[in-house]
């Protein structure tokens, strides 16, 4: 028998609205016919106090304890995986993403944004790369892999797990990165974004190799860089740097904090443009770098990693965001322009900006806000789950 959570009264009211999480406080019981079947990641059904069906979805110890995976009764079978990955591709090819020429990497599954929270599925040439969040997407990574490969047919040749660091870690699932189908013989791959060239590592990279999420906004980079003497911190590979030099950029600094990724960015900046391109990175910590840049600058991006991970920390992570802003916005060449991110889903959009604008404050610049970014429609958002719009971003022009 499938196990059966039965919610606290009352508590059903956001899953009448389809919020696909179900906290462990809304729980009141959970009827199963033997205890050892309510195990983590465990497929259940969810129902009113009063006993009607209200979901499925996957149990797991810790605030969020069911993940729904679908609010009508039906079977979680083989069907039901490549039902779910056919209908995520079906969106990338509505978005011209799946046979672009010129781009050849993109996100297929966003969690939430596609109905299956806990998952991440990101396609790199023909390479797919799951990353599960949740203990019930990865007992379920075989089936997704199956799904995967009826779906994509002879366009997939490699199916990657890179799950260790994702899965929550007291549950003990002793995951292992590695290849559930096929493999690659390069350990790193030439992919291309928007005709730019950029090497992806997925067994050794951060998140799945490479941040997927900044696509359309490393291309806003490039329409304002012609010109422009540019300050890309927390680079990672490079993506902003690359794009501000394929936009006529007069010079590109990169700054990263790990040797790693200050290399990588090196690399795809040669391999984009040779080594005469006017560019430097540098290993550093970035707050530091910021505190004396003098007025050198006229494009600045800060894409810091999440500063807030939960809302526990929400308080020190905002006066991390605001110094950050402050220290570039009151250094900036006049008529610069200013890239600001925020990647912590526990920071508003609202909030984010209410920040940025302290740190004009303090700066005491005049600053027109020019665009407010997101994250692309390849990261799409679940309407009932606005949880899931995590990346903010603000462009500004600091007179
Ligand atoms: N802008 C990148 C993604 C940034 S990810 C892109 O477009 O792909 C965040 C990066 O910040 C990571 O590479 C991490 O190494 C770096 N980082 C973290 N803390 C840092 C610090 N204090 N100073 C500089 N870099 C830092």
């Amino acid at each position: 028998m499938t196990p059966q959570v039965y919610l606290r009264r009352g508590k059903e009211e956001s899953l009448l609205r389809h919020h696909p999480w179900i906290f462990s406080g809304a729980i009141d019981y959970i009827k199963a016919e033997d205890e050892a079947e309510i195990t983590e990641g465990a497929l259940v059904e969810v129902y009113t106090h009063s006993g009607e069906f209200i979901a499925l979805g996957h149990y797991q110890i810790g605030s969020i304890a069911v993940r729904v995976l679908s609010f009508e009764r039906c079977a979680i079978d083989a069907a039901w995986w490549r039902g779910r990955i056919a209908s995520a591709l079906d969106v990338r090819r509505t978005l011209g993403l799946t046979d672009a020429p010129d781009t050849t990497c993109y996100r297929l599954v966003h969690g939430e944004g596609d109905s299956l929270p806990g998952l991440v599925v990101d396609i790199y040439g023909t390479t797919a790369v799951v990353q599960c969040h949740s203990v019930g997407m990865y007992r379920a990574r075989l089936d997704v892999a199956a799904a995967l490969r009826e779906v994509y047919g002879s366009r997939l040749t490699a199916i990657y797990d890179k799950s260790s660091q994702t899965v929550p870690y007291n549950a003990r699932l002793g995951a292992v990165d590695g290849y559930l189908w096929g493999s690659s013989d390069h350990e790193t791959q030439v992919v291309l974004e928007h005709g730019e060239k950029f090497l992806v590592n997925w067994e050794h990279g951060q998140k799945t190799g490479f941040f997927l999420d900044q696509r359309e906004n490393r291309q806003l980079v490039k329409r304002y860089a012609a010109g422009r003497t540019v300050l890309n911190t927390f680079c990672y590979t490079g993506g902003f740097s690359v794009y501000a030099l394929s936009g006529g950029a007069k010079e590109v600094v990169s700054v990263d904090s790990s040797e790693r990724a200050v290399a990588l960015a090196e690399e795809n900046v040669r391999l984009n443009f040779g080594a005469e391109a006017k560019h430097t990175a540098l290993a550093a910590d970035a707050v530091e770098y910021l505190r004396d840049i003098g007025d050198r600058y006229d494009l600045i991006i800060l894409d810091p990693p999440a500063f807030a991970k939960h809302h526990k920390v929400l308080g020190n992570a905002m006066q991390g965001y605001k110094r950050l802003n402050a220290r570039a916005l009151s250094q900036i060449k006049s008529g610069g322009i200013l890239f600001t991110f925020s990647c912590s889903q526990a920071v508003s959009k609202e909030l984010f900006r209410t920040t940025v604008f302290s740190a004009a404050a303090i700066a005491g610049r005049k600053v027109r806000i020019l665009h407010q970014l997101t994250q692309p429609a390849d990261h799409p958002i679940n309407i009932y789950h606005p949880e899931g719009e995590y990346l903010k971003g603000l462009v500004l022009y600091v007179e």
